[in-house]
């Protein structure tokens, strides 16, 4: 039972339409709590309407469909499909959108043909997974898992407009947060598929993968404190350069995370002063990111370069300050849910390849109260968070098709 080919095509034309639907008149925007999230929300709210599905909303902004189980069935719980509909400032047009309109189309194909499957199956629409206008990812997911973190209600975007009043704008209410939680027995699984963001699908020239883990991840805020002094006057053996002792950390940080596969590190921020031509930096403060889907590859690695990096300081007589910013421990995809993917991508031949996830997903928060399960699709040359980001329409109905038919795996 396939996604249909009127179900397929219109995955990339509504990804066009919603892409319409923008904060900004040049590219595409869309935070949570807007106008333009109101829009988004009201317009795929139809969709599933047109799809046979009973729509609600929650008090965060997530918009969710159901799309009944067979009348015979037994099953009380829902197979749940579904990604994010906000997106970054100057974002690309498939970077969640993606997730939901293929499960839309999933659904879609089941209504067209008349057929009810054991499970209930629910499409969502999360509020927000980037977290750009409140610093705080999956706020969506998150307070459907009720993890939902409180705190972040009295937090001011640019506009001095807290998530609360903007929530008041949207037409829901922060006091009803908790009522967004699902209860871990009503969901049989969730299942969301997300352009893979990297350029492992491309290089092995296949549409789909599946997704074994969501790697964990470190985050650390550096300081290094030298001595500031010009660049004429003090000899080198007298400098306390921080710097050049930066330089030796970010190489440390390097070398550390080029030994294994699925381990990766980035310094993506440094910040150097006076920050002057001619004046020895005194301070420097730098950002490392530390991936990996092994927790404790990714824990002994982070005290590794730690200790490194602390006696290239000692030695340079050069003060450091390491404050631990993100800890996130990695999630596993359900054994389970991975098999029937891998089944599902081999049904139709294509080449089979498994990967883990450096970047965070909906399906991390998920994972909290339901197996999960994640498929990627190619997108070209790994570009996202841009607007060059690129899906074809084969793919991405490919992407479609295995997503159906891991449903259905699920229900045998
Ligand atoms: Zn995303």
């Amino acid at each position: 039972m396939p996604v249909t080919p009127a179900a397929a095509k219109r995955i990339m034309d509504r990804i066009d339409e919603l892409a319409k639907i923008s904060e900004s008149p040049d590219c595409l925007t869309r935070r949570v709590a807007t106008r333009e999230h109101r829009m988004a929300n009201d317009l795929v709210a139809s969709w599933m309407k047109d799809a046979g599905m009973q729509v609600r909303e929650d008090a965060i902004g997530n918009v969710v469909g159901r799309y009944a189980a067979a009348e015979r069935s037994t099953k009380t719980s829902s197979i749940m499909l579904g990604s994010h509909l906000d997106t970054v400032i100057n974002a690309g047009r498939y970077d969640g959108m993606l997730g939901v309109l293929s499960a839309l189309a999933c659904v879609e194909s089941l209504h067209e043909q008349n057929m009810r499957l054991p499970y209930a199956v629910e499409v969502v629409g999360f509020a927000d997974e980037e977290g750009v206008r409140y610093q705080s990812t999956y706020l969506g997911s998150r307070a459907m898992a009720g993890r939902f973190n409180k705190l972040v209600l009295s937090r001011e975007d640019e506009q001095g407009i807290t998530l609360t009043d903007a929530l008041t704008q949207f037409g829901t209410s922060a006091d009803e947060i908790d009522s967004a939680a699902v209860n871990p027995d009503d969901l049989h699984a969730y299942l969301e598929l997300h352009i893979e963001q990297g350029p492992v699908l491309e290089n092995g020239n296949t549409p789909v993968g599946v997704v074994s883990s969501i790697s964990g991840a470190t985050r650390l805020m550096i300081n290094l404190t030298g001595y500031a002094g010009h660049a004429g006057t003090v000899p080198m053996n007298l400098r306390r350069d921080a710097l050049a002792a930066a330089a030796q950390c970010i190489s440390i940080v390097e070398r550390n995370c080029s030994t294994e596969a699925g381990l990766v590190g980035t310094v993506g921020r440094i910040n150097a002063k006076p920050g002057a031509g001619n004046v020895i930096p005194g301070d420097v403060q730098f950002s490392i990111d530390i991936r990996a889907a092994s927790d404790s590859l990714r824990v002994e690695r982070v005290n590794t370069i730690v200790e490194e990096m602390s006696s290239v300081c000692a030695s340079r007589n050069i003060e450091i300050d390491i404050e631990n910013v993100h800890e996130a421990a990695s999630v596993n995809c359900d054994a389970l849910i991975v098999k029937h993917m891998q089944s599902a991508v081999a049904s139709m031949n294509y080449d089979l390849i498994t990967l883990p996830s450096g970047a965070g997903h909906d399906a991390a928060a998920m994972a909290d109260i339901a197996p999960v399960g994640m498929l990627f699709v190619r997108c070209r040359e790994g570009i996202s968070h841009h607007p060059d980001e690129s899906v074809t329409e084969d793919d991405a109905i490919s992407g479609a098709q295995v997503l159906m038919q891991t449903v259905l795996n699920l229900c045998d």
